[in-house]
Parts: C-alpha cells; sequence; structure tokens
C-alpha cells in the first residue's frame, strides 16, 4: 500500500465486494481514488463473519462479480453456495488480480466527513488522525456490517466466553466438550447451529421468532453444468437481472396462487421447489409478498416440512413461525431443523421464557439459570443505516446525516441524499439492496456512480447533489411500494425492528428491475433530478 495522498478525485469507504469494485472502475475511469477500510483485510461481509457454517445462500455462480469476463470464466466455485473462506479467497484474488491493495489502507475507521462548500470538496478524518480531502465521496460501508449486540445486564460477571456472529474470531473457535447457547435464529443463527450442535457438548438455541427455513440442497458444483454457465454467462446474468431479486432467473416465478386451484398441483409446485432448494422456493408464485392467501400457502407448507422433520412435536411447534412468510429475510439451511433432533440440543422460546442476562457461570431465563461455557450471539445488524450512521456526516450548512436520517433514511435512487453534495451510498436504503443478489445490486450502483463522474467531469459541473423535490418524491415512492406489499406486517430488520430506539421505516426497495430501468432513465436525462453546480 502506498501513503494516502492529502487530496484525492474519490475516497471510497469500506473494501468488501461493494468498496472494491468502486476502486477498480473509478480507477479505471481515470480518478486518483483511496480506500479505507476498518478491518485488517478485504472482505467486507466475508472478512468479519468467520462463523462455523457461513457461506452465501444466494449461488457462488451468481454471486460474484460479472465485470471481467475472464474473471469470472477462470474462477471456479467448487460448492454451489460457497463458504465464507472460499468467497474470502476470491475477494483476495480479485484484489491483487486488478491491483487494489496499493489503493486501500487497513485498520483505519473513517470518523468524520465535513463538506467545505467554498472548495466543494469533503475534508475526511480517520481513527488513525490522518485527514484526506476529495471531490467525491463515496460509502461502501455495507448494509450489514454494523453488528447489533443486544445489551443484556451483567454480562461483566459472566465467567464464559461471549462471540457475536459477525465479528468472529480469525482463528476460530473450538467449541468441543462446550455448553454453548446461541441467542437469535436468523441467517446467521440457522447457518452456525447445525455446525455448533455437532461440536458441543450440549447447545441451547435462545430463539424470539423462528424463522422461514428452506433447504440450500447444496453440493459439489456439477463440471458439465458450469461449463454450460460459462458458455452462456451473459445470457445466464441477464436472466437474472430481469427478476425482482436479480437471481434466480433459470428458475422462472410462478403465477399468483390463486391461479393454482387443485390442491395436489400446489403441493407438486412447493415440492418440487423444496427439492431444488435455495431461495427461488419464494417465487414458486408471483403474488407471495402481495396476497396474504398467497403468502398463507407458502406459511402452511413450510409448517407442514417443520412437523414432518422435527421428531418432538411439541419443539416443532415451537419452530414453526408465526408471521407472514418472506417479511423477514428467508433462512437457507443445511440441516437447521433436523438438528433439533440431536440429544445434546434444546430450543428455549423466549417468549415464554425471558433471557434476563447473565450469572458468572451462565444467562438467567424465565428465572432459571442456564449454565453455559460460552454464549453466541446471531443476533444480526442495525442494518441498512448503522455504519453510516456511526459517521459524523456534515453537508451543506452544517446539516448532519444523524440528524437528518433521525425519523428513518430519506434519499433520491438510495444513491444521494439532499444537502449532501457529491456523497454517494452504494446499496443504500431507498434501492433494491438486500432484497436482491447484492453482487448485482452492487455492480449497478458502482457502474452507475462511475459513469455519473465521468459525466460530471467531461461537462464540467463541480458538483451534484439531490433536489428537495426529487428527495421528497422518491421517499413517497419507496413508501408506495413498500406498502403494496406484506413486508410490513411483521418486525423485521428490513424495517429496523431489531435495533431498540431506531426508527420503524421500510428501508429497501422492493422490485430489482423497474428500478434499473428508473436509474438509466434519471441518467438519459441527466441526471433529472439532481442539482448541478
Ligand atoms: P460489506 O461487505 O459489509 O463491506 C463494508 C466494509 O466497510 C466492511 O469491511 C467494513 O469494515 C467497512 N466499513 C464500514 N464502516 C467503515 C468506516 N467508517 N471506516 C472504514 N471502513 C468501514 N448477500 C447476498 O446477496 N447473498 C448472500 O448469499 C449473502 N450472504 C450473506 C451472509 C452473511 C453472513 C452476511 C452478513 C451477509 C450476506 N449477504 C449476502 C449480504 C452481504 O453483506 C453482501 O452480499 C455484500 O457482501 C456486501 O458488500 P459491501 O461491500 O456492500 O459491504
Amino acid at each position: 500500500m502506498e501513503a494516502p495522498r492529502t487530496s484525492v478525485d474519490v475516497i471510497v469507504v469500506g473494501a468488501g465486494f461493494a468498496g472494491l469494485y468502486m476502486l477498480h472502475r473509478a480507477r479505471s475511469a481515470g480518478f486518483s481514488v483511496h480506500c479505507f477500510e476498518a478491518g485488517a483485510g478485504v472482505g467486507g461481509t466475508w472478512f468479519w463473519n468467520r462463523y462455523p457454517g457461513a457461506r452465501c445462500d444466494v449461488p457462488s455462480l451468481e454471486y460474484s462479480y460479472e465485470f471481467d469476463a475472464q474473471l469470472q470464466q477462470e474462477w471456479n466455485w467448487s460448492e454451489k453456495y460457497s463458504t465464507q473462506p472460499e468467497i474470502l479467497r476470491y475477494i483476495e484474488h480479485v484484489a491483487q488480480r486488478f491491483d487494489l491493495l496499493r489503493d486501500i489502507t487497513f485498520n483505519v475507521r473513517v470518523t468524520a466527513a465535513v463538506f467545505d462548500e467554498a472548495m466543494s470538496r469533503w475534508t475526511v478524518t480517520t481513527n488513525s488522525g490522518k485527514v484526506i480531502s476529495c471531490q467525491f465521496l463515496v460509502m461502501a460501508t455495507g448494509c450489514l456490517s454494523s453488528p447489533n449486540i443486544p445489551k443484556l445486564p451483567r454480562e461483566e460477571v459472566f465467567n464464559g466466553k461471549v462471540y457475536h456472529t459477525g465479528q468472529w474470531p480469525t482463528d476460530g473457535v473450538d467449541f468441543t466438550g462446550q455448553r454453548v447457547a446461541v441467542i437469535g435464529t436468523g441467517s446467521s443463527g440457522v447457518q452456525s447451529i447445525p455446525i455448533i450442535a455437532r461440536q458441543a457438548q450440549h447447545l441451547t438455541v435462545l430463539q424470539r421468532t423462528a424463522a422461514y427455513c428452506v433447504p440450500a440442497r447444496n453440493a459439489p458444483l456439477d463440471t458439465s453444468y458450469v461449463q454450460s454457465v460459462k458458455d452462456n454467462y451473459k445470457e445466464f446474468r441477464q436472466k437474472n437481472r430481469l427478476t425482482r431479486a436479480a437471481l434466480g432467473g433459470d428458475t422462472p416465478t410462478g403465477t399468483t396462487g390463486a391461479a393454482v386451484t387443485p390442491e395436489h398441483e400446489r403441493r407438486m409446485i412447493f415440492e418440487e421447489r423444496w427439492q431444488r432448494g435455495g431461495l427461488v422456493f419464494q417465487g414458486a408464485f408471483n403474488d407471495t409478498l402481495t396476497n396474504r392467501e398467497s403468502n398463507e400457502l407458502f406459511a402452511d407448507f413450510v409448517r407442514e416440512k417443520i412437523s414432518s422433520i422435527v421428531k418432538n412435536q411439541s419443539t416443532a411447534r415451537a419452530l414453526m413461525p408465526k408471521n407472514v412468510f418472506g417479511c423477514k429475510r428467508l433462512c437457507v439451511d443445511n440441516g437447521y431443523y433436523e438438528t433439533f433432533n440431536r440429544e445434546n440440543v434444546a430450543l428455549v422460546d423466549l417468549n415464554e421464557h425471558v433471557l434476563e442476562g447473565f450469572t458468572a457461570n451462565g444467562v438467567m431465563v424465565g428465572s432459571q439459570e442456564l449454565p453455559v461455557d460460552a454464549v453466541v450471539f446471531a443476533t444480526g445488524f442495525d442494518a441498512m443505516t448503522g455504519a453510516l450512521n456511526k459517521i459524523s456526516i456534515t453537508g451543506r450548512n452544517g446539516q448532519t446525516l444523524r440528524e437528518t436520517w433521525s425519523a428513518g433514511p430519506v434519499n433520491y435512487l438510495g444513491l444521494g441524499i439532499n444537502g449532501f453534495p457529491n456523497l454517494f451510498t452504494i446499496t443504500g436504503p431507498g434501492s433494491p439492496s438486500v432484497l436482491t443478489n447484492m453482487l448485482v445490486s452492487i455492480q449497478h450502483h458502482v457502474e452507475w456512480i462511475t459513469d455519473c463522474l465521468s459525466w460530471l467531469r467531461s461537462n464540467q459541473h463541480a458538483t451534484i447533489e439531490v433536489s428537495p423535490t426529487a428527495q421528497d418524491q422518491w421517499v413517497q415512492h419507496v413508501n408506495t411500494v413498500a406498502d403494496a406489499t406484506l413486508y410490513q406486517s411483521c418486525s423485521s430488520w428490513y424495517l429496523g425492528a431489531n435495533v431498540p430506539g431506531k426508527p420503524r421505516v421500510f428501508m429497501p426497495l422492493p422490485g430489482f428491475p423497474a428500478y434499473v430501468q428508473r436509474c438509466a432513465d434519471v441518467a438519459r436525462e441527466n441526471y433529472l433530478g439532481f442539482l448541478l453546480d
């Protein structure tokens, strides 16, 4: 790594999939770029989340960069859903292949950014005391990068070990012979629980909300299948981009639930997708998240599956989700429900037994001590806004981002915010982001932002800023789209409901293809909705 200069065209914050591609793309377009990363290496999500069982739940042939044809031809994934170490190896390979490391400073957290109106530039400060100025500031800080760790009383008295899945020790953890409690049954809990159960002497799963899980059906990738994808990679990717979630283009979404009346036909459709495995289960009908009756069909099918897999019916009932199917992120599992048939695994429903805090030897649950050697928080993230709000960002007239977003995030296209010129967010709230295959959304945003920067340079504009009207209309649009769905019907992290005190606003925008069209239209019309200087 070269020492960062004191002034560059573009500063990128974060060196995950988004930051790395942003650095590469902007540098290739002739901008001077520097990237700051809080971690000790590249990878973002895949650098931090080293918990047992961590892997992607979008197939690797889709969950990978598309921008370089040679890269996607040469890289070989070993399994349908790659493990964290394999994804990290891929990201590290990309960083080396495109010579990105020389423009990244690691182990440094950006703490503040202030817009200097006279100079039309951002001044960025880091926790190492470095001050650097840039014309454009791109936040690639990640939607799921700010861990949500509940404050349980008396943690300081606990003699055992405490972990969070999103801050897993680099050297791993050996639970052999230990009594372990896992708190949380979202994606990270669902992925880690089967593996921890196999290692630990005893595992207690503390569940607040039961998750809908579909089997991954993970397997080594068949070389002839991989070749067939690689032979038509462009078309394969294009089909994905045309779907609402930018994934599973080879498994087209079905009709409405109501259109399939005979019970046995419905069952066949569900069963076929259940056997296929993965997130495409959700696309069995096209009104899963807009029609309550269709939604209930999904929910019933999964509940029946739980009942047939889990032998103890009282445990099975506790594992059956009560909320709307898919309004929380669907989990893709590798033997999650089966794990509850093990003798060394117990489930505690936190709705019936309150988690009161730590003791010296474990945790207090429902007024009883549960003795454990280790507690694993699989409690997710302060999603979408968490990492951004941790930075003190000051725009025009001393306006801060924290104040601007105090009632929930507002912006235009999920890309820019009124009052904060030349600042871009990658996969920000108000864009499809976490409702999609993130690699597709990330690449789309990076390319849109870089095209915008090049256009500003060619047209000699020093600044670009979202107009107040465009922002108001966009916020309204996002609300209207979300209101037409069932997403708001449960307390999910999409709504910020997992973080105490966080405003409840549905943050991502459902529907990738319409969104992409809108972004293209805005660019074509000389960045309609933006103010140019
Ligand atoms: P991140 O990978 O989160 O990177 C952001 C980086 O910014 C981090 O390294 C962080 O340290 C750094 N950073 C943040 N703030 C600062 C600061 N102030 N100063 C310096 N650095 C900072 N998505 C999918 O589409 N499919 C999947 O299968 C999938 N699986 C996932 C599994 C797990 C366990 C998790 C947690 C997420 C998963 N996701 C998945 C979502 C995943 O976050 C994205 O797919 C993608 O990796 C995000 O890349 P990113 O670069 O935008 O953000």
